[in-house]
């Protein structure tokens, strides 16, 4: 799994797949796509890669922009449910 917070979900009548948890910054609950979401590093988050909400992401992608530093392209369907074959495996 490409980011290491929340529960992984697999609606076995749709064979569609997502991630529901926390985001790592303001801790709302939300649904993404764990191939997509837009996500701090380990290195940043001294774990594993973590998941943000729209809203934190777009903050934070204001924030590296203001910085000289590339923002967060995010992804239409980042917040989406993805087919179960394209989990990572
Ligand atoms: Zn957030």
């Amino acid at each position: 799994m490409s980011v290491e917070r929340g529960i992984l979900v697999i609606d076995t009548d749709t064979d569609r797949a997502w991630v529901h948890g926390p985001c790592f910054v303001c801790n709302d609950v939300m649904t993404y796509n764990p191939n997509k979401v837009p996500s701090l590093p380990a290195e940043v988050t001294g774990t594993h890669r973590q998941p943000l909400c729209r809203k934190c992401a777009m903050k934070a992608s204001e924030n590296m922009i203001a910085r000289g530093l590339p923002g967060f392209t995010i992804a239409i369907d980042a917040y989406e449910a993805i087919p179960v074959e394209e989990l990572p495996r």
